[in-house]
């Protein structure tokens, strides 16, 4: 059957029928034979096995029991009715009990006829009974194809209701494969099949559904699962490729006086290795004629300020203006401090704009932005105001780029004809495997090194009840001269509340740490910008000892003699939150040290979240387990949950399929990038055909 027949309505598939197929397009969303050919098993259940009612333990797992109904009846119950059956073998008998669907049961089913039945036993009321179970004529289930294995397939109660069992779903895939005769069209090169040895289409397809064996099994599925991810790789590699064609950027060709001049007399200290690879990565989009979009991906303390800075002295080196957008003003001011000093004698010119910049400050500022006397621009989304008017922004680079969304990173773009560079830099770093599949379509560098002499931090876990211990070192810390963090949780669902704990924390605090001794800052949402800013300073200046505060401070804030982080409700943040807070100290000289406060009630998962945060301080580590822990949907937000959505190969544990498609995606499009040569028109038309069937999995937008 070629892959066109394959788009034959369900309906028309024998034992389908209107009803049935409307059930299986709302529930299950198959329209067509390809989509119930491509509703793959969720896990296989061993039927060689038969066991006899005598048999049975009170804690079987699944059974098959050959058997006849000898009674049926409906039995009252508090919500409505129970439909038992008595089923019988010649050493003992059992129940069957139907709490829905009774009366397809009622209809369908045949008393003191053989019946071959599967499912879970229970021990109830002193006697084995098995709820919902599978249920197949004797007869039947002798002329069945055999099949060593079970697929179970995804089932929703109202697919039981209507009496589409998994027997009936593999019984009407059954069907398909007897009106294609089971051939179905390849859709990988030869070359494909034979270097990494996949089992062909046809064959993977039957396996998946009706395995002749483990091994077969195990083969249809790398066979699927590749050419899944392959497709998905295909489409994010040839979208990455088209964009650089298409999307004309400014070619910055000149490594001019600035940055030279910035690198032998500025430089502040030697940059390490990873820093220098990025940076020439970034000088290599810079100057390929295409637009840059790039995402800097680097652990808190790992160093991408100076990256920014460079990059944008490249910008400036080629008469083009840069800014640098950060989430928030605390983080622009700090960016605007920075920056200023390390751009110190060179005359590069630089300013500020936040939200709470006066009026009349901000005039100069776009007046000097319109006529190119400026030259970096540092700030908040207040640069993204139409009001901002660049003379020729060459560079764009947005700090941790989870707080922006990709709506605002294209209001950049909108600044000029041509789009400037982007350069997106995060500290929460992207699992590899999940970049891969999310951003194949961005260029991703990654800084994995961090700058030398960094003490690793220690974090311990410590409960509420031991308080006073903590307090006590606490104060020791603070003799030696060190500064302290105090993190409260603050959760948009329950603010009041995390207030409330706040100011409580805020109060008990202050009594243990008395005046005059012990000087305490206090930051939080709710307070007006400026009292944050002067609170902050003292800070940073080290006038207060103590910052206790919620997790506004949790992105970017740098004051290397804060040395001790204690994080309250520990168990109430999620991982790469707590890494993100940890970030804030280990940027000194000094020992570090995170402490992590919880109640005693914790949740396996809030378990394994902190001794992840005990056990390693690796950004990437901890992303990976945040990934495990969460799910794909639950990292990247809401609003790209359904791009995952996988038929078979799953992001987390396929992470080595997902590099093997990757490999030979990328290595295919770069030897033949529109598919022209004779050995990939078969790749060639399977991906036509994804895409005009959209069967390729709705990917990213
Ligand atoms: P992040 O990647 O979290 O933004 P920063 O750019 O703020 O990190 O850098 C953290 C600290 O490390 C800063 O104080 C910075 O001056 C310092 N730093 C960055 N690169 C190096 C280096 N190569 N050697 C020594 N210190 C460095
Ligand atoms: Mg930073």
């Amino acid at each position: 059957m070629n892959a066109n027949s394959l788009q034959t309505p369900i309906v028309y598939l024998k034992g389908v029928g209107p009803n049935r197929a409307e059930t299986l397009q709302s529930e299950l969303g198959i329209h067509t034979f390809q989509d119930l050919l491509n509703l793959f098993p969720n896990r296989y259940i061993d039927k060689t096995q038969y066991y006899k009612i005598g048999q049975l333990q009170r804690n079987s797992a699944d059974v098959q029991i050959v058997g006849k109904i000898v009674h049926l009846k409906s039995v009252e119950q508090k919500k409505g009715k129970r439909l038992v059956a008595s089923f019988v073998d010649e050493t003992g008998e059992m129940e069957l009990v139907w709490f829905r669907g009774q009366k397809w049961i009622r209809e369908n089913i045949k008393i003191n006829t053989p019946y071959v039945i599967f499912s879970k036993c229970n021990w109830f009321n002193g006697k084995f009974s098995m709820p919902h179970p599978e249920m197949e004529l004797q007869k039947d289930h002798e002329q069945g194809l055999k099949v060593a294995m079970q697929p179970v397939y995804p089932s929703t109660e109202k697919l039981s209701n209507k009496g589409i069992s998994n027997r009936v779903i593999s019984k009407l895939v059954q069907q398909i494969f007897i009106e294609t005769k089971g051939r179905f069209t390849e859709t990988l090169s030869e070359k494909l099949l034979f270097e990494l040895k996949l089992l062909p289409k046809s064959e993977s397809l039957f396996n998946i559904h009706f395995p002749k064996n483990q091994e077969l099994l195990a083969k249809a599925q790398f066979r699927l699962k590749f050419e899944e991810l392959f497709y998905i790789q295909m489409q994010l590699i040839a979208k990455n490729m088209l964009h650089k064609k298409k999307i004309k950027g400014f070619n910055f060709d000149q490594v001019g006086i600035l940055f030279n001049d910035f690198y032998k007399n500025h430089l502040p200290f030697e940059l390490t290795g990873a820093q220098k690879r990025v940076i020439k990565e970034i000088r290599g989009d810079l100057g390929s004629n295409a637009q840059m979009n790039r995402l800097l991906q680097g652990d808190v303390g790992s160093g991408k300020t100076i990256v920014a800075v460079m990059a944008m002295l490249l910008a400036i080196d080629n008469g083009f203006q840069a800014c640098l957008m950060a989430p928030t003003e605390i983080l622009a001011n700090q960016h605007y401090t920075g920056i200023s000093e390390l751009l110190e004698g060179t005359g590069i010119t630089c300013s500020l704009l936040t939200g709470s910049v006066k009026k009349s400050a901000r005039r100069p500022i776009h007046e000097q932005l319109e006529s190119g006397e400026l030259q970096i621009l540092i700030g908040t989304h207040a640069l993204l105001e139409d009001k901002v008017k660049f003379k020729n922004l060459g560079l764009a680079i947005v700090d941790e780029q989870h707080r922006f969304g990709v709506a605002q990173r294209s209001k950049l773009w909108h600044k000029n004809d041509i789009p400037p560079h982007i350069l997106v830099m995060t500290a929460t770093p992207i699992p590899r495997t999940l970049a891969m599949s999310l951003y194949g379509d961005l260029d991703v560098s990654t800084i994995d090194e961090l700058p030398p002499g960094r003490k690793p931090i220690k974090t311990v876990h410590r409960f509420d009840s031991n308080r006073l211990k903590v307090f006590q070192f606490i104060r020791d810390e603070i003799k030696k001269g060190r500064q302290i963090y105090i993190v409260y949780p603050l959760i948009q669902e329950s603010e009041a509340l995390d207030y409330k704990d706040l100011m409580d924390g805020y109060e008990s605090i202050s009594r243990d740490f008395p005046l005059p001794d012990f000087q305490i800052s206090i930051v939080h949402g709710q307070m007006k910008p400026a009292d944050k800013e002067y609170e902050m300073s003292r800070f940073v200046k080290g006038e207060t000892q103590i910052m206790v505060a919620t997790t506004v401070i949790e992105v970017g804030v740098n004051v290397p003699n804060a040395s001790v982080m204690i994080i309250e409700s520990a168990e109430r943040f999620g991982l790469s939150q707590l890494h993100q807070l940890r970030g804030r100290v280990g940027r000194g000289a000094d020992q570090s040290f995170c402490i992590l406060m919880t109640g005693n009630k914790l949740s396996t998962e809030a378990k394994t979240r902190l001794q992840t945060m005990v056990h390693t301080n690796d950004g990437f580590e901890i992303a990976e387990v945040d990934l495990k822990l969460r799910g794909p949907g639950d990292i990247m937000g809401t609003q790209q949950s359904g791009v995952l959505n996988l038929k078979i190969a799953d992001i987390v544990k396929d992470n080595d399929i997902l590099k093997t498609a990757r490999y030979h995606a990328m290595q295919l499009l770069k030897d033949d990038p529109s598919l022209e040569k004779p050995e990939n028109l078969v790749i060639r038309h399977a991906y036509s055909q994804l895409v005009k069937y959209k069967n390729i999995w709705n990917y990213i937008s």
